[in-house]
């Protein structure tokens, strides 16, 4: 019997974009003798969208038709709750709304399974603070940071770039607490750049992290499986532009990847072990892709975590997979099987 395999995707949320190649890239890899797809589509407002379910190979015209009309009349979610559900959702949503447990509540409510974390894991791997709050109760080794949010801002912004410049040295990362994709993240280089990259940081949340810049090698692992989960090879992003900014995600073809990573035995054994307690920390399921900064001395810091990390057939997470001997249709199908396989432990 095929699985009715709900697939949500868009999202009202900074990140909609990458969530619609994201959701193209599935559908074409899919095997519809095994799925019935079933397109739910959030628009960037907010409104849930059901497509009729998909029965050729799809093309990205389709994407983009259901993504525009969202096929014949508008389903608000009201709707959506009233009709038969999918046996299974693959929610493939980034940033707020989607990758930050929300969304999983919802599922959770419905009691429908659905592939990846959970809601702790989604929103604690959401919230840059509380996440490196809880990397450091693992004793995960990472950067110095100060954190505040915009009502001590408003208050006295004087204090907290001297608390910064006390604490940390130039450069500094500035970032949203609740976002990815780099949306809102600056570098600052002095105490001009550190105002304004707060500046817009406030645009994009409540609540702001300030890091030590570091100069080091960006790579990242990747973690699939439930209580006793698999970690795939390292693999290391070059970006081209000053840092792995939207751009360079997403944009640029010329961020080059490489995988394996090259880096020693030892350090890739440290990271290994790092990434499985980063998961466990944070009580992930399904997946997740841990981010490392390796500094010229080969220590390893951990960056973050990213609990539905961008999932096109080039990025990073299938790709090392790939060369873990996992290809990109199955992957698929693993995260689902460990969707159910979730469901079932928590009846
Ligand atoms: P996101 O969740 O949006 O991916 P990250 O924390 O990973 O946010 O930051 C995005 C990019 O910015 C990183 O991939 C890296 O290139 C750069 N970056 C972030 N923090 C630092 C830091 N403390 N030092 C040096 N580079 C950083
Ligand atoms: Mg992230
Ligand atoms: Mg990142």
């Amino acid at each position: 019997m095929k699985k009715r395999l709900g697939l949500v995707y868009g999202g009202k949320s900074a990140e909609h974009e990458v969530s619609l190649s994201t959701a193209r890239a599935v559908t074409q890899a899919l095997d519809l003798n095994k799925y019935e797809v079933l397109p739910i589509y959030i628009t960037l407002q907010g409104e849930w969208l059901k497509g009729q379910p998909l029965e050729g190979p799809v093309t990205e015209i389709d994407i983009l038709r259901l993504k525009k009309e969202g096929v014949s009349q508008p389903d608000h979610i009201e709707e959506f709750l009233k009709g038969d559900m999918p046996d299974v959702i693959l929610p493939l949503l980034h940033g707020t709304n989607g990758e930050d447990g929300t969304v999983q509540g919802l599922f959770e409510v419905l009691n429908i399974p659905y592939a990846g974390n959970g809601v702790l894991a989604s929103s604690a791997g959401m919230d840059k603070v509380v996440m490196k709050q809880l990397f450091a109760q693992a004793g995960l080794a990472q950067v110095e940071y100060i954190h505040f949010i915009r009502n001590a801002w408003q208050e006295d912004a004087a204090a907290l770039l001297d608390q910064a410049e006390q604490k940390l040295s130039y450069p500094m990362f500035v970032k949203p607490a609740n976002l990815g994709s780099s949306v809102g993240i600056s570098k600052a280089d002095d105490r001009n750049e550190l105002q304004l990259a707060i500046e817009l940081a406030l645009r994009f949340d409540r609540k702001i992290i300030i890091e030590q810049g570091i100069q080091a090698r960006e790579i990242e692992m990747a973690v699939l499986g439930n209580d006793h989960p698999e970690v795939s090879v390292a693999g290391e992003i070059r970006p081209v532009a000053e840092f792995y900014d939207y751009e360079a995600k997403y944009q640029d073809q010329s961020t080059e990847l490489s995988i394996p990573a090259e880096i020693s035995d030892p350090t890739a054994r440290h990271m290994k072990d790092m990434a499985f307690r980063a998961f466990k920390v944070l009580d992930c399921s399904g997946l997740v892709r841990a981010d490392f900064f390796v500094t010229q001395d080969d220590e390893v810091l951990i960056n973050e975590v990213n609990t539905l990390p961008g999932f096109t057939p080039t990025s990073m997470f299938p790709l090392l997979w790939q060369k873990s001997g996992l290809a990109y249709p199955d992957l698929i199908d693993r995260l689902i099987e460990l969707a159910f396989e979730r469901h079932a432990e928590k009846q």
